[in-house]
């Protein structure tokens, strides 16, 4: 089934300047920003500035320029906070849900970076 996006997601209006958020860096085709529920002490949300609903979608649809000025953004998030081990950081974790058994809350692709703690199991209740 083909993705259609919702224009009025969460992000959709944070990206439209309708609700505000805490930026953490902006480039040319992503944004990146504190998650408002964060779950660790460093918990950052990036996204996409087009409308992508997951990674998939935007691994499929997405031009060779805003893929690789997001997986810059995501690197560059990374140093900012200060986690990327490269940089002397203590390491970090990124996730991004899809869908129904992913447990999507907001219909537009974002990546969390988790870090500033040991993050331990990946997954809270392994199968
Ligand atoms: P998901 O479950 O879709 O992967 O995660 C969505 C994330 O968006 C959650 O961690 C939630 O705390 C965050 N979030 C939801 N609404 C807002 C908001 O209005 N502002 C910010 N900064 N984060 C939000």
């Amino acid at each position: 089934m083909p993705y259609s996006y919702d224009d009025d997601n969460i992000f959709a209006k944070i990206l439209r300047g309708e609700i505000p958020n805490d930026t953490v860096l902006e480039t040319e085709h992503s944004l990146a920003f504190r998650d408002i529920r964060p779950q660790a002490p460093e918990h950052v949300l990036i996204i996409p500035k087009g409308k992508y609903v997951s990674f998939d979608h935007f691994a499929q649809e997405a031009t060779a320029e805003e893929i690789t000025d997001f997986t810059r953004a995501v690197g560059e998030v990374c140093r900012k906070l200060g986690v990327a081990p490269g940089a002397a950081g203590g390491g970090y974790r990124l996730i991004s849900n899809a869908g129904r058994d992913g447990v999507q809350e907001v219909p537009h692709l974002h990546v969390h970076v988790l870090g500033g703690r040991v993050l331990g199991p990946m997954l809270a209740h392994p199968a």
